[in-house]
């Protein structure tokens, strides 16, 4: 994903803009990183190269396993609250 990329992008929840973005991986693009939505506390990983923004009833439990192979690098806040999957979750 491009960096400009974030001046478009909203949350596909609360509809905030603009978001937060830390980029995990980057060279021309960024390959893996989290974008936040510092409103309704959701992220949304970009995996590949390719921000995966869905809406609830949409993401997989797949995001959680990214969650925890880049724990080091999200913000703590997000790993105890954010939505929908955070680590504090007891599943
Ligand atoms: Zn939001």
């Amino acid at each position: 994903m491009k960096r400009w990329l974030m001046d478009l992008l909203a949350c596909p929840i609360c509809k905030h803009h603009p978001l937060e973005l830390i980029a995990f991986e980057e060279k021309e693009a960024i390959a893996e990183g989290v974008i936040i939505c510092p409103v309704c506390q959701r992220w949304y990983p970009i995996i590949d190269e390719v921000p995966h923004m869905l809406p609830d009833e949409l993401r997989a439990m797949e995001d959680l396993q990214f969650m925890k192979k880049w724990k080091g690098k999200f913000p703590e806040k997000i790993l105890k609250e954010g939505k929908p999957f955070n680590l504090s979750a007891k599943t």
